[in-house]
């Protein structure tokens, strides 16, 4: 197994600074990176929060939160990932920008580094002919919040090696998390169930069955699911629920996982979900309100 020690993550995003939460928790050392500065920034100023709520909580010494802080450093050009035994890339789920990520970074990496993608739903087996390491590329798909979420998705590539695989086994055990394995076919096995559900629930509004209230409520108390799936949706992101469901449609060529136009429109007009501070709820101000 490759001895990793510190990990590179790309993309200071939702799932970004959530991998470098827990990583950092679990004893590696962090470098995180991101096209805007600001979102480091923002990133670390996230982790700091939510490990103040563990301390608070009781499920954190004092002591594990600076420790853990003080593992993080801002990555401030991609070049500064060459100390990294592992990287991780959870930039915006968009086949092109992670390609062009991949031909600037690879050349500034070890050439024994293992890179790893979060993609939700992108072909590993695609992502990594699009690297100088394909045998040495694998995804390790975490779940969003990153520090509650117990699962792990390792999806192996058609080259994908055995020390790799492995060796992203014992990363995610390390931050006692559990893997599955699924096989490199679109969205993987999560996704695959869970974004038409999402889409249909979409559909369900679209077409005036119900309202985001009353479909949330249905799901929450008729199928006992923790959040409805409109709620989900927007802890999500819709650009990635939308980029997911074109990914499925693209990929298996069924009518079936036809984006709903509603979640195209909630696309366009910039209401992301919780991120951007709307989507199928309002979240800007002291309670969520529905958007429709
Ligand atoms: P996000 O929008 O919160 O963050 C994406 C980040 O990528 C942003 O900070 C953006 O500035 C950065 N970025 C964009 N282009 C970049 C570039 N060229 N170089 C470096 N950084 C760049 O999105 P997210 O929810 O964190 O999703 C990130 C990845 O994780 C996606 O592949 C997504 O599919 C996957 N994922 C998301 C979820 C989820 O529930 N949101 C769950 C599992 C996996």
């Amino acid at each position: 197994m490759s001895n990793i020690e510190t990990v590179g993550i790309v993309g200071a995003g939702q799932m970004g600074s959530g991998i470098a939460h827990v990583s950092a928790l679990a004893g590696y050392d962090v470098l995180l990176y991101d096209i805007s500065p600001e979102r480091i920034e923002k990133g670390i100023a996230t982790i700091n929060g939510n490990m103040a709520r563990q301390v608070a909580g009781g499920k954190l010494a004092e002591a594990e939160r600076q420790q853990g802080i003080a593992r993080i450093s801002a990555a401030p050009a991609l070049s500064d990932l060459a100390a990294a035994d592992l990287v991780i890339e959870a930039a915006t789920e968009d086949e092109s920008v992670k390609r062009k990520i991949y031909a600037q970074l690879c050349p500034q990496l070890n050439p024994e580094a293992i890179l790893a993608t979060n993609t939700s739903s992108i072909s590993i087996t695609r992502l990594a002919a699009a690297t100088d390491r394909a045998e040495r590329f694998i995804g390790i798909h975490f779940m969003n919040p990153v520090p509650l979420m117990k699962l792990v998705e390792l999806v192996r590539g058609i080259a994908t090696d055995n020390l790799t695989f492995e060796s992203a086994k014992e990363f995610v055990r390390r931050l006692d998390k559990t893997t599955t394995v699924s096989e490199d076919f679109p969205a993987f096995i999560v996704n695959r169930i869970l974004l038409p559900m999402i889409n249909e629930a979409i559909y369900t509004l679209y077409e005036g069955v119900g309202t985001v209230e009353a479909i949330d409520t249905a799901m929450r108390l008729g199928a006992n699911h923790p959040m409805g799936p409109l709620q989900l949706a927007d802890f999500i992101g819709l650009d990635t629920c939308l980029s997911i469901m074109q990914v499925l449609h693209d990929g298996l060529s069924d009518t079936k996982y036809r984006p709903c136009p509603l979640l195209v429109k909630y696309v366009e007009a910039g209401w992301l979900g919780r991120k951007s501070g709307r989507g199928f709820y309002d979240y800007r101000g002291e309670h969520p309100v529905p958007t429709r």
